[in-house]
């Protein structure tokens, strides 16, 4: 492949600032995609797209120039034009230098009763025709014309030291070089199907779309492309998952089961029982099991992932629970603790706060079979923990990670069994693009006798006298803020900031303080002193968020609302709520702004996190819901799974046609669809088998 050195203009030292950019060959640059597309049409030929941002633009013929200094540092090169609409202006900045003319240039290039294009950023928004200047080309320049003016342009994430022109340019010259010879990978009967262009034209029309048309062909292309790549990726994960042999089987001894049951202080729900019912089907068969646990929060999937863990224990076989946190780890092992007692099982913490010795004890037991269940963060599973006989995964609250983690995590399954659990639900098309690979158990019941947590908006004066009142009773409060510390936001509060206001208010209660910052012993303590009952108000910052399990405490408070997501907020009023006291959340605006409104009023009028969920959907789009956000994360140039819904849905609809096919994608014609896949997922993503 061509280095980038051959383009014209580019030396080691900008081959060197296009390496930062992951550019290193012609084809690099070819397919390094706009982030948007800027139109710099005369205005009258312009058609509105969303992404295509409208340039501020003058032409026209140069009715005069003038040469200012503002002070002795600042210069002002000044040129009036004459466009069909009237007199324009446009005003060129430099720094003033005392040995050489710094708009010798410009004076040159831009002179009285010629014609020019001239783009910029509006002095004033009001005054479009009044233009701090940034390019400047004249009208008879055909090259420009070509690439940078009175035409749709392409708009690249930059570095410093390459220049929007200068990157214009290479991808012009690198298109010119490459586009023509850019093979399709799709079969033609698919691109045809769906009226796809050939994939070199679209190499060109991306960057240098000739009208709206192409560039929206141009884009529809990719992101089918990638989309349709993503899914069939997971199909042929779940297809080789299910087509590994477990090599044991399972039997439903009920030594640790029936006792634990019986301990458990409840029956559980029939939802609960169906979900257990679905799993232990699922380790029971010869191939491991990939199936995702969605239940609303408190809707108890602790207790079904830990049945799932006693029948792997009961035949011998070790679990891992992994969370997103360490918090929420130490919170599950007090969690197993109460409800493995007397059973016999062996069950470990391991997070980063252990210490040397006690890690290594924590290994060596693992590594010797003398723990049954290990509990930890998801370093867990990635920091090449050995395990004697790893037969189940468990991860909690997955929708707390990225896609690309996921993945990873994913890559990791081989042979044991893996139960995934979140309490986000998931509109079907982005499941199957998200977790295409696995099967689906939903808990649609709480357990019974769960009082509703009445949600209302209040002051800070209302929600603390009620907070007072709740301790005066015995029960536990927390108080949440967005931020640890001050932070310039104004209407912004922080956790250390009003930990010492409210241990003035609550005199005579004792009152804590929780945050991520905090040394990991030190969080330990607060959270077991909570848990406990020896801590009346906790001030914490979203840490508590998931997970944390206490029946004693009644009242959320949660300050700033209006900055969290509806998400964030369901998961933290979830916190109370969880024992035989009625409970109460209240949201605290500081601000109002943007959705905020739509949001809190959802709270109030919804308790149920799968018509929350659906809002939430609809108020912001799935893609920040699912930690989907950044095409980074998926290694997407240009697909945006809440955005391209349409798409998405075409791109599995002939995933399963491709497949059903041709399910280990040997035809000849699916043999550029298997390179691809190779390339992406199997070797950078390391998800997938193929060879
Ligand atoms: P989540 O689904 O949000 O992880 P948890 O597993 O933390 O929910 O369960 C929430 C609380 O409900 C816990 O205190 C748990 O012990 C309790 N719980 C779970 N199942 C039942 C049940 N069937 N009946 C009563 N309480 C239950
Ligand atoms: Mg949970």
């Amino acid at each position: 492949m061509p280095s980038i050195q051959f383009l014209k203009g580019v030396g080691p030292k900008k081959a060197e600032l296009f390496g930062r950019l992951g550019i290193e060959t012609l084809d690099d640059l070819l397919f390094y995609f706009p982030r948007s597309w800027e139109d710099r049409r005369l205005p009258g030929k312009r058609e509105p797209l969303p992404f295509l941002k409208d340039a501020p633009l003058i032409r026209g013929r140069i009715k005069r120039v003038r040469d200012l200094y503002t002070s002795s540092r600042l210069r002002i090169f000044k040129v009036v034009v004459e466009t069909p609409s009237g007199e324009a202006e446009a005003s060129f900045f430099k720094r003033h230098n005392p040995r050489f003319d710094v708009f010798a240039p410009l004076r040159e290039d831009l002179k009285e009763g010629r014609t020019v294009w001239i783009t910029g950023v509006p002095e004033d928004p009001l005054f479009l025709s009044r233009l701090r200047a940034d390019e400047y080309y004249p009208d008879d320049d055909a090259r420009a014309l070509q690439i940078h003016i009175g035409r749709i342009v392409p708009v690249y994430p930059l570095t410093e030291g390459l220049a929007a022109k200068f990157m214009r340019e290479a991808v012009y010259e690198a298109v010119l070089a490459g586009a023509e010879a850019v093979g399709d990978f799709l079969p033609p009967e698919l691109a045809a199907k769906r009226g796809l262009s050939a994939r070199g034209a679209a190499a060109r029309a991306i960057h240098f779309p000739e009208n709206n048309f192409e560039l929206v062909q141009a884009r529809r292309r990719f992101i089918y492309e990638e989309l349709l790549l993503l899914a069939l990726a997971w199909a042929i994960k779940r297809r080789q998952t299910r087509s590994v042999l477990k090599g044991f089987t399972y039997e439903i001894k009920k030594n640790l089961l029936t006792p634990f049951r019986e301990h458990l202080g409840f029956s559980l729900t029939a939802a609960q029982a169906h979900a257990i019912n679905e799993i232990f089907a699922d380790m029971r068969a010869p191939t491991p099991m990939a199936r995702l646990l969605e239940g609303d929060v408190g809707s108890g999937k602790t207790v079904v992932a830990l049945s799932a863990m006693l029948l792997a224990a009961e035949n011998g076989g070790q679990s891992v629970f992994a969370a997103p946190t360490e918090i929420l780890a130490e919170q599950h092992f007090l969690t197993f603790e109460k409800f493995l007692k007397g059973l016999g099982v062996r069950f470990a913490l391991l997070t980063g706060r252990l210490k040397a010795a006690e890690k290594k004890k924590v290994l060596d037991d693992l590594a010797a079979g003398k723990i049954d269940i290990l509990i930890g963060t998801h370093a867990v599973i990635s920091e090449g923990v050995k395990f004697a006989n790893l037969r189940l995964v468990v991860v909690d609250e997955q929708h707390r990670f990225g896609v690309r983690q996921r993945a990873a995590l994913r890559a990791k399954g081989d042979k044991a069994d893996m139960l995934i659990m979140t309490a986000t639900p998931i509109p079907r098309t982005l499941f199957l693009a998200l977790y295409g690979d696995l099967d689906l158990s939903v808990i649609k019941e709480m357990p019974p006798g769960r009082k509703p947590i009445k949600t209302t908006e209040a002051t800070e004066d209302i929600a603390f006298l009620a907070a007072a009142d709740e301790a005066a009773r015995g029960r536990q409060v927390y108080i949440v803020y967005p931020v640890i510390e001050e932070t310039q936001a104004a209407d912004m509060r922080s956790v250390k900031a009003e930990f010492e206001r409210l241990k003035a208010f609550f005199k005579g209660r004792r009152v804590d303080m929780l945050h991520g910052r905090m040394p990991g012993e030190l969080k330990k303590r607060v959270m077991e002193d909570f848990a406990a009952g020896r801590t009346d108000v906790l001030v914490a910052t979203q840490v508590i968020e998931v997970g944390i399990d206490v029946a004693n405490a009644t009242l959320m408070i949660i300050n700033n609302a209006e900055r969290f997501g509806l998400a964030s907020l369901h998961q933290l009023r979830g916190r109370v709520g969880r024992g035989r006291w009625d409970s109460r959340c209240m949201l605290v605006a500081h601000a109002r702004g943007g959705d905020s409104g739509d949001r809190l009023r959802a709270m109030v009028q919804s308790s149920n996190g799968f018509e929350l969920s659906e809002k939430d959907i609809y108020i912001r789009g799935a893609g920040e819901i699912l930690g989907v956000r950044q095409h980074g994360d998926m290694d997407f140039k240009l697909a945006d799974m809440s955005r391209d819904k349409e798409l998405l849905e075409l791109a599995i609809e002939d995933r399963e046609l491709v497949l059903a096919a041709d399910p280990e994608l040997l035809k000849k014609e699916n043999a550029g669809l298997r390179r691809r896949l190779r390339d992406l997922y199997a070797a950078r993503w390391n998800l997938i088998d193929l060879s």
